[in-house]
């Protein structure tokens, strides 16, 4: 099957009170695990690239290896470019055959976040491409921001109304207290911030930074309105475990035996994921 807009999906997860997950892959290994887990649980899946794996793999194979999987699990998955700060790399994903498009320019001051998305939005929108923004800014990979900087990056809900109703902007990732890479300690989500984004924001908002998040508080962040959960560190790190063991044995050498245990891993992990989003069996559930 052709690859997906993800956007029915996550109002129909939302709907639900359940989202959809979304993995960021690195190697054909782990686009297979992600496809593999989502057939096995009949859940439609976002498949994401960073623009470190775009320059690692290639849009070209990302773009084929991804159609293949659809052919072969026919399962709904979708095509997500994450992350993005650049217009251009956005014009290549979409010609490529990418579903979905995320700009990030979040990092800018809002009027400027605002014309670079509204860009990017007239673009996906001629496209009938869904376009994720991001406002407030997720944590980087070191996870020691003091109290008041972690404060200040948070999302503010009324700048989160005028934003989306300014960009038209289809989805929204929000900063609630979660932070990309591994945490140092448990980390402290703002569900209060999230029901009030949620109260004034009526498209489908997206949780970063979730790997390492406890599964209460994910669940908890659902029923607060969250459709699309992004995991990357725990596809990354089971995987590294796996290669780790099977390379223990100096006289192992074979990439099929460890690539393949690792995939095997991460398959685990996905399959893991979607339970706790809740959206196995949402492949065959009608669309709103
Ligand atoms: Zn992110």
């Amino acid at each position: 099957m052709a690859l997906i807009s993800p956007l029915p999906y996550m109002l129909k997860a939302r709907e639900k009170g359940v989202a959809i997950a979304a993995f960021n892959i690195h190697n054909l290994e782990t686009l297979q695990a992600v496809a593999e887990g989502a057939a096995r649980l009949r859940a439609p899946v976002i498949v994401q690239t960073s623009p470190g794996t775009l320059t690692h793999m290639g849009l070209a194979y990302v773009a084929a290896c991804c159609r293949v999987a659809s052919d072969q699990y026919g399962v709904p998955i979708a095509l997500h470019m994450d992350h993005c700060r650049d217009f251009d790399t956005l014009v290549r994903c979409l010609r490529a055959g990418y579903t979905s498009l995320m700009v990030d320019a979040s990092h800018l001051p809002f009027a400027e976040n605002v014309a670079l998305t509204r860009r990017v939005v007239e673009m996906g929108r001629a496209a009938g491409i869904p376009v994720e923004a991001e406002l407030g800014r997720v944590g980087g990979t070191e996870d020691d921001l003091t109290v008041d900087e972690r404060s200040a990056a948070l999302t503010d809900p009324g700048q989160a109304e005028e934003f989306a109703r300014i960009t038209g902007v289809d989805t929204l990732a929000v900063a609630i207290g979660t932070a990309h890479g591994v945490y140092r300690g448990e980390p402290q989500l703002d569900f209060a911030r999230l029901s009030a984004i949620r109260e004034r924001v009526s498209i489908p908002l997206v949780l970063h930074g979730a790997s390492g998040v406890p599964d209460e508080a994910v669940r908890e962040a659902l029923r607060r309105g969250i459709a699309k959960v992004n995991i990357a560190t725990e596809i990354k790190l089971p995987m590294a475990a796996a290669i780790r063991e099977a390379l223990a044995d100096p006289g192992q050498s074979d990439p099929r035996v460890y690539l393949g245990r690792a995939r095997d891993a991460v398959r685990d992990t996905v399959e893991r994921k979607i339970r706790l989003c809740g959206c196995e069996g949402l492949a065959d559930s009608p669309l709103p």
